[in-house]
């Protein structure tokens, strides 16, 4: 095969073969294929798109370019979850230990930050002590004890999303409805879960901002799940706001364990409920989504889903204080009120723009190899809908007191917000739920 050749047939719009695709991904992998030609194909598809068939062949070449988990020595049926990013999107965090609580069993791998979105590995290594790398026999047997353990993916598991995933962050074609599909699909076939449920995100913080995108997102990512044999739901939600109040890392901890004592913000635990009924699903242990509704309200009322956290970090070597004192997770230097420059109401709220003014502060990475500052990070004290008056607080910026990101942070943070003289509704946060079986508009 020519690799040549293959570009300009993806070029001129036509369909690859299973051989063909994984000819490019292996090559890629192995060095053979070098990062212009590779560049060129994302491109490629970038424009002329993939079928259905292509994008599987795509997610195989890519989960099998790596490990696949074995979770074959956890018993019972194994559910993961996974959100396509968003600004403050802390679910996992709250539903991890919840579902384990409620019935269901999580055994999941995690990733860290991806573009403007902050990554579930990054918030667990704000807990003092906490571990998220451990080997897979230690893995398990703590799912098999807790029916819950979170780790970071390993760089064996789908490595050629990873190196695709880099060469497409600094070549515009992220944006991708076939190359997100088997980005994300590629990590959850490889890390061996029998069920996933997939949180896509529209709205202006989301990979994909038009509903119609997300839309064909969902069904591609519940085609290659359910086409590899496992069963695949995907909600659809919105990302026009920041979920909750708190976007950094240790903020957005604080915050979950907020949820999970019964004090979250409307719209997380709205979310959490959706995502954990069908994950109560998936996993057979309830008997409809009435049900599972009501055992997630219990374990949210009742500490059960907070208690199996406190579990949970101890098992993975962390400080399960932090659970009854938030003040032992890190610290900022300063808090710092950012007041509002107008009266009416919030009519808008660009989480994007709010996600890039916490990588400011130094929440997320400016280059691969940074670190982020566990520290840092938003608290909205106004969401949308909300009446706010000239000098009201809109947040409270975390900050290491350093003035030229405050101020930085401060103008994107600003430029995020639209006020109207009118009342104003929150916006919608349930869209769609996508199976196998179709699409359920809300
Ligand atoms: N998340 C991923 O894992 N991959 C993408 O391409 C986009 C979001």
């Amino acid at each position: 095969m020519n690799v040549y050749e293959l570009i300009k047939k993806k070029r001129d719009g036509f369909e690859l073969s299973a051989a063909e695709i994984g000819f490019l991904i292996e090559g890629f992998v192995d060095g053979r294929i070098p990062d212009y030609q590779l560049t060129a194909f994302l491109m490629a598809v970038y424009f002329k798109g993939m079928s259905l068939r292509e994008c599987v062949d795509l997610t195989m070449a890519m989960a099998h370019s790596g490990d696949q988990i074995d979770l074959s020595a956890i018993h019972g049926r194994k559910v993961d979850k996974h959100s396509t990013g968003g600004v403050g999107d802390k679910t996992t965090l709250v539903l991890a230990p919840l579902i384990a609580a409620s019935g269901g069993i999580v055994a999941k791998m995690t990733g860290r930050e991806l573009g403007h979105t902050g990554g579930t590995v990054d918030k667990l290594e704000s807990i003092p002590g906490f571990q998220v790398e451990l080997a897979q026999d230690k893995f398990v047997a703590i799912v098999n004890d807790l029916h819950v353990s979170l780790i970071a993916q390993t760089a064996s598991l789908a490595p050629a999303d990873k190196m695709i995933y880099a060469l497409r962050n600094v070549t515009a074609t992220v944006d991708s409805i076939p190359l997100i599909a088997s980005s994300i699909m590629s990590k959850k076939l490889a890390a061996g879960s029998d069920g996933i449920v997939l949180d896509v995100k529209t709205g202006c913080g989301a990979f994909t901002p038009s509903y119609a995108e997300a839309l064909e997102v969902a069904k591609t990512m519940v085609n290659i799940g359910e086409g590899a044999g496992r069963k695949v739901v995907a909600l659809i939600t919105g990302m026009d706001q920041p979920l909750g109040n708190a976007v950094g890392n240790a903020i957005e901890v604080k915050e979950s364990i907020d949820t999970l004592r019964g004090h979250g913000p409307a719209d997380l635990v709205k979310l959490v409920t959706e995502l954990g009924c069908d994950m109560l699903l998936i996993s057979g242990v309830v008997a409809g989504r009435k049900e599972a509704e009501s055992i997630i309200a219990q374990n949210l009322a009742n500490d059960r889903g907070l208690n199996r956290l406190a579990d949970l970090i101890v098992a993975q070597g962390g400080d399960a204080a932090v659970l009854d004192n938030t003040d032992l997770l890190p610290q900022p230097t300063r808090k710092i009120e950012v007041r509002s420059p107008s009266s009416g109401y919030v009519s808008g709220i660009n989480a994007l723009e709010v996600g890039m003014a916490a990588k400011v502060l130094g929440a997320g990475r400016k280059t691969k190899d940074d670190g982020v500052d566990h520290t840092v990070g938003i608290y909205l004290e106004k969401k949308i809908g909300d009446p706010v008056n000239t000098g009201d607080p809109l947040a409270v910026f975390y900050t290491d007191g350093d003035e030229t990101k405050i101020e930085a942070a401060r103008d994107k943070f600003l430029a995020a917000y639209a006020f109207d003289s009118n009342k104003v509704a929150p916006p919608k946060l349930l869209y769609a739920r996508v199976t196998k079986d179709g699409v359920e508009e809300y």
